[in-house]
């Protein structure tokens, strides 16, 4: 059987920015084929499929389209589902057209899944709309690099600057003097403005503006390289009023993300959205602990527990794995009462289909001590599934109450080895404004990752989830700079805004 060729456009470098058919289609991939340009999470929406990489590498062999092309072909005539990943929209300087040509000449099928062009978005990210009525009426995309092979320019510099209002160069940067000479020799004016965007929808999104004139020279302040859209016109002084990025709250700021990798996602898009760039440096990680015997002997008495409480996501994420390898699912918990200490917790618990019974108020231990005298658990068996390392005050506070405490490590946490030296050098570069700090161990293990080097953390503000984790900081020297009064992760983001407010203010 042969297989088939989806040529599909990524979107401009945001990952949400794929279409639903783009998504589909990488989803049910058997090969994914990529270069440079395509979001990296996009990838993992492929988790099964095999990756062949055909960009530039340093110091590598790069491969040439022809090669790409055998590429193409070879995998479809194994019979396989090949997604050729392509940055923006295939049809627009993506080569995809080749691609097509090569693989209909192989007469293996393919269809083409159009994306959102670097071209626009790159200019709608920085505020400019291509046409805007009575400001530009048409608009060009233009290769800013031109095959040197080519005799002369195939580029119709005079009908382009004089016959289309808007013009968007695409692989410009390396050229910009060139594109500028052959703009003004046209007859566009001096004072024509001009934007550079660098990385457009993503967070290293850049923009460098100015005019024919002083463009060039901004740019190279700025250092300003590829990849970036140019946009030359008029429509560029919508800007003022357009320009939506960089008035989100936390416009600019670059903030430490400091969870375990899988949960730092929530955070990292929280942030996002709010105009900050995450820069996800995990701490620790989860793992599963070495010996499960005493957890799968309190798995397997489930039922006869009064109340099981979870005091993480990880603890219901660990257990359900657990019991999903025991061949059992959540009707295990019979009639014991289930307890979630916040919003997440309770969230893992509702995707496996168990409505928390209770959640306390405040999303801390003493809140769920002080709750339970409420509940009155004297004499009644209370399961505890926690991590490794938790504190014991909350079993102490549950036995005082004459509760018959059970409590198990469902899960390991370890310090995450990888990415020190990177935190290290984006600190030295104060390239981090914001730390971040959702739990005890998270701040232990960043400051036991930075070491001798901790000092770096001084011109940095922290952000703490709660006044737990606070303590913790505060214990080994660190100044906190705002501390959550809700202490969840939309409760940590809307404390950074008022605090970013507040620090524009000052
Ligand atoms: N098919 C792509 C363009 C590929 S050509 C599309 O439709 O967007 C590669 C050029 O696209 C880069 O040199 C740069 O000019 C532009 N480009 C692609 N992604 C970009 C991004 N996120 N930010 C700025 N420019 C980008």
């Amino acid at each position: 059987m042969l297989g088939r060729v989806y040529l599909v456009g990524a979107g401009p470098g945001d990952p949400k920015l794929i279409t639903l058919r783009g998504l589909e289609c990488l989803e049910r991939a058997e090969v994914v084929v990529y270069d440079r340009l395509a979001a990296p999470e996009l990838l993992d929406r492929a988790p099964a499929a095999e990756r062949i990489f055909v960009g530039k590498r340093p110091g590598r062999h790069t491969m040439t389209q022809d090669e790409i092309n055998a590429v193409l072909v070879e995998q479809a005539r194994a019979g396989r589902r090949v997604v050729r990943l392509k940055g923006g929209d295939p049809f627009v300087f993506g080569r995809g057209g080749d691609e097509g040509i090569a693989l209909d000449a192989a007469g293996v099928s393919f269809e083409v899944v159009p994306g959102v062009t670097s071209a626009i978005a790159g200019p709608s990210f920085a505020g400019i709309p291509v046409t805007h009525r009575g400001v530009a009426s048409s608009f060009a995309v233009v290769t800013g690099h031109e095959d040197p092979t080519k005799d002369g320019s195939q580029i119709r510099w005079d009908a382009l600057a004089r016959g289309v209002d808007t013009l968007v160069f695409l692989m410009g940067v390396e050229h910009l003097g060139e594109i500028i000479a052959n703009l003004r020799r046209a007859g566009r004016p001096a004072e024509e403005p001009v934007a550079a965007i660098r990385w457009a929808t993503t967070p290293e999104q850049q923009v460098v503006v100015g005019t024919l004139v002083d463009i060039e020279e901004r740019v190279q302040e700025m250092g300003l390289r590829a990849p970036a859209v140019l946009v030359v016109g008029p429509v560029v002084g919508l800007r003022a009023c357009l320009d939506w990025r960089s008035r989100l709250p936390l416009a600019g700021l670059r903030v430490l993300v400091t969870r375990a990798r899988h949960q730092a996602s929530q955070l990292s898009s929280r942030l996002i959205e709010l105009g900050a760039t995450p820069i996800e440096y995990p701490t620790i990680e989860i793992h599963a602990v070495d010996d499960p015997s005493v957890f799968d002997a309190a798995l397997a008495r489930i039922a006869c527990f009064g109340w099981v409480v979870f005091t993480s996501a990880n603890g219901v994420e660990a257990v359900f794995e657990r019991l999903a390898l025991a061949g059992r699912d959540a009707r295990v918990f019979g009639r014991s009462k289930v307890c979630a200490i916040g919003p997440s917790t309770a969230d893992a618990l509702r995707k496996r289909g168990i409505i928390a019974d209770w959640m306390p108020q405040e999303f801390l231990t003493d809140a769920i001590v002080a709750g339970f005298r409420q509940l009155d658990v004297r004499g009644v068996e209370v399961l505890l599934a926690r991590a490794d390392i938790a504190p014991p005050a909350l079993a102490a506070g549950l036995r005082e109450q004459g509760a018959v405490v059970t409590e198990v490590a469902a899960y390991r946490t370890a310090p995450a080895e990888e990415s020190r030296g990177r935190l290290v050098t984006l600190l030295e570069q104060c390239r981090i404004d914001v730390v971040t700090l959702t739990s005890s161990s998270t701040v232990r293990n960043l400051i036991d990752g930075l070491g001798d080097r901790r000092k770096l953390l001084d011109g940095v503000a922290l952000a703490c989830i709660g006044p737990v984790t606070a303590a913790t900081a505060r214990e080994l020297g660190l100044g906190v700079d705002l501390v959550a009064d809700e202490h969840t992760i939309d409760g940590l983001a809307r404390a950074l805004t008022a605090w970013a407010s507040r620090e524009v203010q000052r």
